[in-house]
């Protein structure tokens, strides 16, 4: 049987009846035909009806079917390990579908699990969960303008720059005004209360990419005016889960710090509701 991908075209035909998911399709009713051609190719015919399966080698000419598929054998193997992708291979004639195209794109995907070289299944269940968090032994360097923010945190202060040519503070500071394009290496300090100029409030949170951990919903992210900056623009960080029913735009917020700093993002724990 010759061989492509690791594998062959008799093996992803005969591993179909352990891959059938009967209960996805109790009311499909179709016959689907496939004409391989090329070296370990030949004709199945599949047979889904009613939650049943039948596969069958055929000889001679292809019967009546919904839908029939016509590819070469590398095409269909590559094809159905994801190796090949089938929408290029379509357009360029290496797989066609007569017939009823919905069934090859919607009931077959239903009807079957994916199919996985013997041996993979490890290989695949690791690539998709990933359950620890990877750490890395590393120094990072802030630079001298984010210093600044992160020193300024530690003594319960916001230390942004300010632009010596237009005044606009950066807010948190940056080493250029992106619109004069000057160096700005003078700093103020801000705050330490604001106004909420607007919020976004989260009600489906990303899972964390590297833990798969979501964090509790909804949350609230604010977009702060603080007292002393320059009006649009804006620091955004969390708001005391406690305010999520109550905060407004226009409402005044103070910060509240985390009681052990040390000079990163965690010494600021949040803005509450200044009342
Ligand atoms: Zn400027």
């Amino acid at each position: 049987m010759t061989e492509y991908f690791g594998t062959n075209v008799e093996a992803i035909f005969g591993s179909m009846p352990e891959r059938f998911k009967p209960d996805q399709v109790k009311d499909v009713d179709v016959t689907i035909g496939y004409d391989i051609t090329g070296d370990g190719g030949g004709k199945w015919v599949v047979t889904i009806q009613q939650g049943t399966l039948k596969v069958e080698k055929i000889s001679g000419d292809m019967p009546p079917c919904s839908v029939v598929v016509t590819a070469n054998a590398e095409t269909f193997v590559g094809g159905t390990l994801g190796k090949i992708d089938l929408a290029t291979a379509m357009s360029a004639g290496k797989f066609k579908v007569n017939g009823d195209i919905s069934i090859m794109t919607g009931i077959v995907p239903k009807a079957f699990k994916k199919f996985r070289i013997a041996g993979d299944d490890q290989k695949a269940e690791e690539l998709i969960s990933l359950k620890t968090a990877t750490s890395i032994d590393q120094r990072f360097a802030t630079g001298p303008h984010m210093g600044r923010w992160f020193k300024g945190l530690k003594e319960k202060k916001f230390y942004v720059s300010q632009c010596p040519s237009c005044g606009r503070t950066q807010v948190p500071p940056r080493e250029v005004c992106a619109e004069c394009v000057v160096r700005s290496d003078d700093f103020i300090e801000i705050g330490p209360k604001g106004t909420v100029a607007n919020m976004d409030i989260v009600y489906y949170a990303s899972p964390d990419p590297l833990t798969g951990k979501v964090r509790s919903t909804p949350y609230v992210t604010l977009y702060l005016w603080m007292d002393g900056s320059t009006p649009g623009e804006c620091l955004s960080f969390d708001l005391n889960p406690k305010d999520t029913h109550r905060i407004k735009r226009g409402m005044r917020v103070r910060p509240v710090w985390n009681e052990i700093r040390t000079g990163g993002i965690d010494d600021l724990l949040y803005f509450e509701i200044d009342d």
